[in-house]
């Protein structure tokens, strides 16, 4: 019996052009799909609507054209997947895993009492667990997280294990606004897709504990991840708009940098790809990608994006 296809995705946000960092992942997914002989979706992640730039969602996708890459099948379109979103936070409410909540961040920020990681994140003190508190109109809903930490092997970064209850409490799966959130709506479609693995880069690795919460209650299986490291400015610190955007609109000629950008990301990505394929197209680089992508030597640790020499 031949193991299940593998089906890879990336799904990126139209927020802004595509930039290294999104590449660093688009070309670490759709290596570690194609080496295997599986699929490659493209998802638009145009769900937080209030953030979407009109045109980023056309502009991202020719830009990929560009570089050489190919999609398999339609590209799935978050802001059409409202019913589906719905339909899976009716059966969480249903089952008693996710409740409405009445509170706002003000109130939440001074009922948390439990120390935080100062990252930002107050973990929810679950006021609204066991039903609304008095006088509250639900805002927003609520999934519970289990007390125990959900552990789990991403390919790159390792054993993980992480503590939900104090990181976060229970997470918002429909924001205040109306809109769900990012993490119920990744899972859904991850599901509906049938996305065996993902790839994606590191500032998503706190993400994946809860989008695990969301399978398990829900009965989907959990993909494979791997997580690959943030790109960084030259000095370590944030990367300027200007080096970060990839698209012909920001000014970039991608059909003659095409394949010097790829080739960067695969040595970013710990691969060595031969000198010969310095001037090659894109698509030709990634033909490369395709069949000699090694996951075991991608690194853990950020790091530039440096030029090729
Ligand atoms: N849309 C997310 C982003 O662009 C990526 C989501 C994911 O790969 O799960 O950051």
């Amino acid at each position: 019996t031949s193991p299940p296809p593998v089906i890879g995705r990336f799904a990126p946000s139209p927020t802004g052009p595509l930039h290294v960092g999104s590449l660093v992942a688009a070309v670490a997914s759709y290596a570690m799909a194609r080496r295997q002989g599986g699929l490659w979706l493209v998802r638009m992640e145009d769900l937080d609507t209030p953030r979407v730039v009109p045109g980023m969602a056309d502009d991202i996708l020719r830009t990929l054209e560009c570089l050489g890459f190919d999609w398999d099948g339609d590209i799935m379109q978050q802001s059409l997947r409202a019913d589906a979103y719905g339909a899976a936070l009716q059966r969480l409410l249903a089952a008693g895993h996710a409740y409405p909540c009445g509170c706002s961040r003000a109130e939440i920020a001074r009922a948390a009492t439990a120390p935080h990681d100062g990252d930002g994140e107050i973990p929810y003190p679950n006021l609204c667990r066991g039903g609304l508190l008095p006088g509250k109109e639900p805002r927003s809903f609520r999934v519970r997280v289990p007390a125990e930490p959900v552990e789990f092997t991403d390919l790159v970064m390792g054993p993980q294990r992480h503590d939900l209850a104090a990181i976060c409490g229970d997470f918002v799966i429909k924001r205040a606004d109306g809109l769900f959130a990012y993490q119920l709506a990744v899972v859904v479609d991850d599901e509906a897709q049938g996305v065996t693995q993902v790839v994606r880069g590191a500032d998503l690795l706190s993400s994946t504990p809860r989008q695990i919460v969301l399978q398990r209650l829900l009965g989907f299986d959990t993909p494979a991840y791997a997580h690959v490291p943030l790109v960084t400015g030259p000095g370590g610190g944030k990367l300027s708009k200007r080096d970060n955007a990839l698209s012909l609109a920001a000014g970039r000629d991608l059909t003659r940098e095409g394949g010097l950008l790829l080739l960067t990301a695969l040595r970013f990505l710990g691969q060595s790809p031969p000198a010969e394929l310095a001037g090659a197209p894109g698509a030709r680089v990634l033909q490369w990608a395709a069949g000699n992508f090694d996951p075991l030597a991608i690194p853990t640790a950020a790091a530039p994006f440096h030029a090729s020499p």
